[in-house]
């Protein structure tokens, strides 16, 4: 199993781990900051697609993530697969996401940058749960992401894992 490598606690650490992509804001916009960019985001492959619920039809196969949480998150996808089989993840749409890079705030923060600004973050399942809902994820993908150091909030925001705790 290919866990993450480190989990950082806190904001310091994670910024010091994930990078601190500069908050510049462009015509009331998060911009992206290149510098950071390159040498933080990696392009990983998927072992299936994911669809984004808010764009059907629209796939993700080979997205960018942050380099840190790359290895363990294509294994934890490995071990759904392996587990379910292409066909059941169709039937039971566990094949959903709300993708992973975001350039945004936390939700209520002006400030604090959201883990997805980094990278560091997938949303998974919306629809085992919105947020603010009991997550109603299935044990086995509960387990994969959790096994290997992701985190999330199973009462409030079941759909989100993140590789750092304390943010
Ligand atoms: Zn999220």
């Amino acid at each position: 199993m290919i866990s993450l490598e480190y989990v950082p606690v806190g904001k310091q650490k994670m910024q010091e781990w994930y990078g601190h992509p500069p908050v510049n804001i462009v015509n009331g916009k998060l911009a992206p900051d290149l510098e950071w960019w390159k040498k933080y985001m990696v392009r990983i492959t998927l072992p299936f697609r994911l669809e984004l619920d808010y764009a059907p039809k629209t796939y993700m196969v080979r997205p960018y993530v942050n380099k840190h949480i790359g290895p363990a998150l294509v294994d934890a996808f490995e071990e759904i697969l392996d587990f379910y089989g292409v066909g059941e993840i169709e039937h039971f749409h566990l094949n959903l996401s709300s993708g992973i890079y975001k350039r945004k705030f936390q939700r209520g923060a002006n400030d604090t940058l959201s883990l997805h600004s980094y990278g560091a973050a997938i949303d998974y399942l919306p629809n085992f749960g919105k947020w603010g809902e009991k997550s109603r994820i299935p044990h086995v993908v509960h387990v994969a992401f959790e096994e290997r150091g992701f985190m999330n909030y199973p009462h409030t925001d079941g759909f989100h894992w993140q590789g750092a705790r304390g943010v």
